[in-house]
């Protein structure tokens, strides 16, 4: 360790020159091997948060580590007036293994949504100018001006007024009142297949069903919101495979690059070619490094192993979760789908101690909604870390 990298050194440094955006824990962390991470004084912890979701294989998995490595010294950046390799195999990748036709790269989830709801408006415009899109409340989408109008929730829009009109929010789980909210302005409507920032809240079975039913009637477009759900973060790589429908349009980010900025908006065939020439465009989507690295995180989770694996992973952590909160009368029935977990608390105070406690003791994990513990361990985790990890957090809840 050099000198003025210790832990708190580093803190220090943050805290004087970063917008002060983010309420951050004391901890900096320096190095990270699969489910493992480690501050800069040398200590080990337990990521049962993955870096936010977007490390689903693990910090540093060897084969996108390589990848990365590999194009760097091949070739970093090249505009989008040429062709390159690493995009081109990443929107193959990415068409072949959903009901996807076309792809538009970008760099974050935000801009993902930003790309949908452009496609959205752009379908709508060519059918009388229809351009209201439905969200769910408690949903959400992203920070940018077009995405918070999307978000569901109040407190992400309040004081950045006047916010873009054409968004509607309807309860969340619910399509008969989702149908009830189509008007002659609606266009389209976007949900998560599970609520993720919300509070890790899965929708009762048929609900995707039933917007999917809805949009074919009413000639409105499905978009579904599979930045922190896709993946194979719920055990199946996009999460409306679970209930046998497809959307006309999916969003991913998050963990598509595991850990390095890489987003995509996958349009299926209604939706394909609504944003066409001169339509939309990004200068670093589609960038050749990040995409290389999201060609090899597809390509591992698509071996064959890594998803079976990651259910089996999935069951000993729910049975071990579920043994936990059970014990716990504040605490609510373990939900989710996959390891895309929640535990809901009794206020978000108690989910807070819950969280810090944990860290104490060497373990990320997160809180989500109003007070409710999000766990979400890389689909590499092993028995002996979800064991050590579940142990980790019945001390935390105990203490
Ligand atoms: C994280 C997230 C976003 C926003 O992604 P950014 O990369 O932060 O812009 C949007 N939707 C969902 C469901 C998310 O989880």
């Amino acid at each position: 360790m050099s000198r003025g990298d210790s832990t708190a050194e580093i803190i220090a440094r943050n805290q004087a020159h970063l917008a002060s955006t983010y309420a951050r824990a004391d901890v900096a962390f320096v190095r990270g091997a699969g489910t493992e991470l480690w501050d800069a004084d040398g200590r080990r912890y337990l990521d049962f948060f993955s870096s936010i979701l977007c490390t689903n294989l693990g910090h540093c998995h060897p084969a996108v580590t390589e990848a990365i490595r590999e194009q760097a010294g091949k070739l970093v950046h090249l505009s989008n007036l040429h062709h390159s390799l690493p995009q081109s195999r990443l929107a193959e990748l990415l068409t072949a293994t959903s009901f996807g036709e076309r792809v538009f790269l970008c760099n974050s989830g935000a801009e993902a949504n930003e790309a949908a709801i452009k496609a959205a408006r752009r379908y709508g415009h060519a059918r009388g100018g229809r351009f209201e899109i439905l969200t769910a409340l408690g949903s959400f989408h992203g920070r940018t001006m077009a995405t918070i109008a999307a978000t569901g929730q109040e407190k992400v829009r309040q004081g950045f007024e006047p916010g873009l009109p054409g968004f509607r929010y309807v309860p969340f789980g619910d399509a008969a009142s989702a149908e009830a909210a189509v008007g002659p302005d609606t266009v389209a409507i976007l949900v998560e297949p599970v609520q993720g920032e919300g509070g890790v809240i899965p929708p009762p079975p048929g609900y995707l069903a039933a917007l999917r039913e809805l949009c074919d009637r009413r000639d409105l477009l499905l978009l579904l919101d599979e930045i922190q759900t896709g993946c194979g973060r719920t055990g199946t790589l996009y999460a409306y495979e679970h209930e046998g429908v497809a959307p006309d349009v999916m969003t991913l980010a998050k963990s598509l690059g595991n850990g390095l900025p890489v987003g995509a908006m996958v349009a299926g065939p209604r939706a394909a070619s609504a944003l066409d020439l001169g339509a939309h465009g990004s200068t670093f989507g589609g960038n050749c490094v990040t995409n290389a690295a999201a060609v090899a995180t597809l390509e591992v989770l698509t071996d064959g192993r890594t998803l079976p694996r990651a259910a089996r992973a999935a069951k000993r952590l729910w049975a071990g979760l579920r043994d936990v909160a059970a014990a716990h009368e504040d605490l609510g029935e373990v939900r989710g789908r996959g390891l895309l977990v929640g535990i809901p608390t009794s206020s978000p105070e108690r989910a807070g101690a819950i969280y810090a406690n944990a860290l104490e003791r060497g373990l990320l994990v997160n809180v989500a909604g109003a007070g409710v513990l999000r766990i979400a361990p890389p689909l590499t985790v092993t028995d002996s870390e979800i064991d050590e990890g579940v142990d980790l957090l019945r001390q935390a809840i105990s203490s």
